[in-house]
Parts: C-alpha cells; sequence; structure tokens
C-alpha cells in the first residue's frame, strides 16, 4: 500500500530524512542550506517550491520544499556516474577545478577515483611548475623531486637470493635431472620399447610393444612430470627472501638532492623537505658516519 502524505519542511521532517535517506534508493540528491541532505525523486519544480516523493521504509512520501531552504540539487544514480560526469566535464589543466572534485570524491568515500584525480592533479601541478620555471625546472628528476631508487630499481624492495638455488627458486629434480629430457628409463621393459611375453597360443615366447611407455622405452619423470625442476625447499620456491629496500626504506623513491625535492634547480620557493624525507635523510647521515671513526683503529702502523 502506497501511503501519500504532504509533508512541509520543518524540523521533524529534518529528524525523519535523516533516519530515513539510508534506506532510499538514490535519484536526485537536494543539499539544504542546513547542511542536510534528502534523496528523492523530484516531482514537481516552481520558483517556490520543490515536491520530492521519497522513500520511507516499505511507503513512498511526497515532501515539499521550500526554494529557499535548497543550497543545491545533485542529479544522479550513483556517485561514480555523478563522479564520470564530473571528470569529463573538467578541463584536464584546471586545477581548481580538480582540487574541489578530489574534496568530493573524499567526501562520497570514493578512494578509486580519488587516486585518480590525485594523479591528474600531480601532472597539472608538474605542467605548472614547468611553465613557471622554464629554465630552472630540475632536469634529473623531471621536476618531480623524486628519483628512482637505484638500489632496487624503483621495486622497493630487496631480494636477497636464496643460497641453495642461487635465487631461482627451483633445483634439480633428484629422480632425473642427470638424464635427457625429464625421461627415465621404462622400468618395465628396461628401456628397450619391448619385452618379451610367452604366448601360450604360439607355445613361444613373442615380442610384445611396451604398453608402459607405448614402446618409447623412455617414461616422464613422475617426480617432476618431466619438467627436470623441483620447488627449492630452502626458499620454498620463491627464490629468495624480499626485505624493504635499505637505499628507500622501500619508499621505491629518493628525494632528488641537486633540487632538494622541490623539483626547481636551487629551490628558490624554498619549499621544505617532506618530513619523513627529513628524518631518514639525518639516519643515513648518521650511518655515514660511524665508519671513519673506526679507520684510525685499522690503520695502525706496522713497523712503530
Ligand atoms: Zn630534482
Ligand atoms: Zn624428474
Ligand atoms: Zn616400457
Ligand atoms: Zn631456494
Ligand atoms: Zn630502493
Amino acid at each position: 500500500m502506497i501511503v501519500r502524505r504532504s509533508l512541509w519542511l520543518c524540523l521533524c521532517v529534518g529528524v525523519l530524512l535523516t533516519i530515513f535517506s539510508v534506506t532510499v534508493v538514490a535519484d536526485d540528491v537536494i543539499v539544504l542550506k542546513s547542511g542536510r541532505t534528502i534523496i528523492g525523486k523530484i516531482l514537481k519544480r516552481t520558483d517556490q517550491s520543490l515536491e520530492v516523493e521519497m522513500v520511507v521504509g516499505k511507503s513512498r512520501a511526497k515532501i515539499t520544499i521550500s526554494t529557499d531552504e535548497i543550497e543545491r540539487i545533485e542529479k544522479g544514480e550513483n556517485p561514480d556516474n555523478e563522479f564520470r560526469k564530473r571528470w569529463s566535464s573538467l578541463d584536464p589543466k584546471d586545477l581548481e577545478g580538480h582540487n574541489t572534485l578530489l574534496q568530493w570524491c573524499v567526501g562520497q568515500g570514493l578512494k578509486i577515483q580519488a587516486t585518480q584525480v590525485r594523479q591528474r592533479i600531480q601532472k597539472i601541478e608538474l605542467a605548472l611548475l614547468k611553465d613557471k620555471f622554464p629554465d630552472l625546472w630540475c632536469r634529473p628528476c623531471g621536476a618531480t623531486g623524486k628519483i628512482n631508487c637505484l638500489g632496487c630499481q624503483g621495486k622497493g624492495v630487496e631480494v636477497s637470493p636464496c643460497q641453495r638455488c642461487a635465487g631461482q627458486g627451483t633445483v634439480g629434480c633428484r629422480a632425473c635431472s642427470r638424464k635427457k629430457e625429464g625421461s627415465l628409463d621404462c622400468r618395465r621393459c628396461g628401456g628397450a620399447g619391448t619385452y618379451e611375453r610367452f604366448d601360450p597360443s604360439k607355445g613361444r615366447k613373442v615380442k610384445t610393444r611396451c604398453s608402459t611407455c607405448s614402446g618409447k622405452g623412455k617414461i616422464e619423470c613422475p617426480t617432476c612430470s618431466g619438467k627436470q625442476k623441483s620447488r627449492c625447499d630452502d626458499c620454498k620456491g620463491e627464490g629468495g627472501k624480499s626485505l624493504p629496500c635499505r637505499d628507500c626504506s622501500g619508499k621505491k623513491a629518493l628525494i632528488c638532492k641537486p633540487c632538494e625535492a622541490s623539483g626547481v634547480k636551487g629551490n628558490p620557493e624554498k619549499k621544505p623537505l617532506p618530513k619523513e624525507e627529513v628524518k631518514k635523510g639525518s639516519d643515513a647521515e648518521k650511518s655515514e658516519e660511524a665508519p671513519p671513526k673506526k679507520k684510525p683503529v685499522i690503520k695502525k702502523n706496522p713497523f712503530g
């Protein structure tokens, strides 16, 4: 049964809305100046008011909202559709527009879309920086302020190879590795492909094709299925242990020193270093300081 009720927007309606908006299938989103959101279908629109049908539990309710109360109306069935509309209507160089969209994504809980927007923002900022400092933007890092870690080729991990399999993850099959092509001599026929069998009808032994090896004399190694290799037990087939790269602490990139991570030679805008990097940098310096202190001890004059 459909219950149709006409309600004038008042405080009590507001309370109702916050309770039921969760169960409403989104059609149009009406954001009120009070900060409340109404989701429903707009039935009638006049200069003074808006008639909205909304689903309340199993029934529908019709409410009328005064236009003075409305901040804005957003059309859209679901946030992702809405996102795609906004995304495609944006100028790819519009930094402010993208920042607004990013905030919207965060507010809607659209994480993947937010990442997409963030990447676009980085691109725009990079382009702006290059425009601003056409001669000074840092070439080694492409104005990003970061350089791929050479220690790990930007992977963020170092693999210490397994001693037993030299990082291969596999070792030669014990059963067949010294034989050709991962095959073993057929045991039934002794590798001949045929064997002699007594035929009672003929009263003598006859040569019979070996069915086990189809006459080939060889069978596929059952231990490794002919692969000639088996998994290395020491590293469980992984070839070694993956550890976070020591050079970049697993971050895959290092700060660009020539531009002090600012992306511009000499850092003219005096951008501070990212906090984590400052900390890490001082750690690295400490470890670099340590060895020279030991050196005088080693260099003792043997003739002294
Ligand atoms: Zn740089
Ligand atoms: Zn084998
Ligand atoms: Zn055989
Ligand atoms: Zn291994
Ligand atoms: Zn690294």
